[in-house]
C-alpha cells in the first residue's frame, strides 16, 4: 500500500550522493511520493529542482523562522514566484521557533504572517513549524484562517512533525489544520504523544519523516532518516489505532492527496 512522506529535506547536505538510492529506495517500499518543503529562498529553489529531477517529489517553498533573520519583501516576492512552479504544492515549512534564538521573535512574527498571507493569495495550503511557540503560533493561525478562501478553510494546512500538547493540537484541528506525525512517536517514551495521535481523527493525520532528523523506531539515531522508514511511522500509529496497516495507509495517502491539492499521482 503507497505511502507519502509528506515531510522530507531532501535537498540537505546529509543526503548528498545518497539521493537516487534514497529516493529508488523509497519507491521500491512503496513511498512513491515525497514532499520536500524549503528552509530559506536557496533551499526552496534545491527543493524544487529535486522536483523537477525526481518525479515521485514535490516541493514546497518558505523561509523556516529560524531563517527568518533579515526577511523582506524582496523574499516574499521570491517565493511568489517560485511557488508558480507546477510541483509546489504548498507554502512551508514557516511558523515559530522559540527554542533557538536565530530571529528576534518580532521578527519571526512578521514573516510567518506575510507567507500566511502569500499562501493564502496563493490557494496553497502551509506547513506549520512550531517550537516552543505554540500559543502564539495557534494565535497567528487562528486569526489568519478566520479570513480565509471557504476552498482553503477545509484544507488550510499541517500542523508538521507534532511535538505540542493536546490542547494545541485541539485548536489546531479546530481551525481545520491537519496534524503530522514522525519518528518520536515510534519511541518508547512517547506515550503523551501517541495519546494525541490517537485522538486525532482519522481524515486529518498525516506520516512524515521530517528526514534527515528523527530517525523512527528501530532505527533511532542513525543518520540521515529516509523516505522509506516512514512506513514505521505509519505502522506504529495502525497499530495505535486498531486498524489494519492498509487501511491506515490509504487513508493517510488519501488526507495528503486532499491536503497537497497539488500533488500529482503515484
Ligand atoms: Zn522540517
Amino acid at each position: 500500500m503507497p505511502l507519502i512522506d509528506t515531510h522530507c529535506h531532501l535537498d540537505f547536505n546529509a543526503y548528498d550522493g545518497l539521493r537516487d538510492e534514497i529516493v529508488a529506495e523509497a519507491a521500491a517500499s512503496g513511498v512513491t511520493r515525497i514532499i520536500n518543503p524549503g528552509t530559506d529562498l536557496d533551499r526552496s529553489r534545491a527543493a524544487i529542482a529535486l522536483a523537477e529531477t525526481y518525479p515521485g517529489v514535490y516541493a514546497a517553498v518558505g523561509v523556516h523562522p529560524n531563517s527568518t533573520a533579515g526577511f523582506s519583501p524582496a523574499h516574499l516576492a521570491a517565493l511568489r514566484d517560485l511557488a508558480a512552479h507546477p510541483k509546489v504544492v504548498a507554502v512551508g515549512e514557516i511558523g515559530l521557533d522559540y527554542y533557538w534564538d536565530d530571529s528576534p521573535k518580532d521578527v519571526q512574527w512578521a514573516a510567518f504572517e506575510a507567507q500566511l498571507d502569500l499562501a493564502a493569495a496563493l490557494g496553497l495550503p502551509v506547513i506549520i513549524h512550531n517550537r516552543d511557540a505554540s500559543d502564539d503560533v495557534l494565535a497567528v493561525l487562528g486569526a489568519w484562517a478566520a479570513a480565509l478562501p471557504a476552498a482553503l478553510r477545509e484544507r488550510p494546512g499541517v500542523l508538521h512533525s507534532f511535538s505540542a500538547p493536546q490542547s494545541a493540537a485541539e485548536r489546531g484541528l479546530a481551525l481545520g489544520f491537519y496534524v503530522g506525525f514522525t519518528g518520536p512517536v515510534t519511541f518508547k517514551n512517547a506515550d503523551d504523544l501517541r495519546h494525541i495521535a490517537a485522538r486525532v481523527p482519522a481524515d486529518r493525520l498525516l506520516v512524515e519523516t521530517d528526514g534527515p532528523f528523527l530517525t523512527p523506531h528501530p532505527y533511532r539515531g542513525r543518520r540521515p532518516n529516509r523516505p522509506a522508514y516512514v512506513r514505521f511511522v505509519a505502522e506504529r500509529l495502525a497499530a495505535l489505532r486498531a486498524i489494519p496497516y492498509d487501511d491506515f495507509a490509504a487513508q493517510t495517502t488519501a488526507n495528503a492527496e486532499r491536503l497537497f491539492a497539488h500533488l500529482g499521482g503515484a
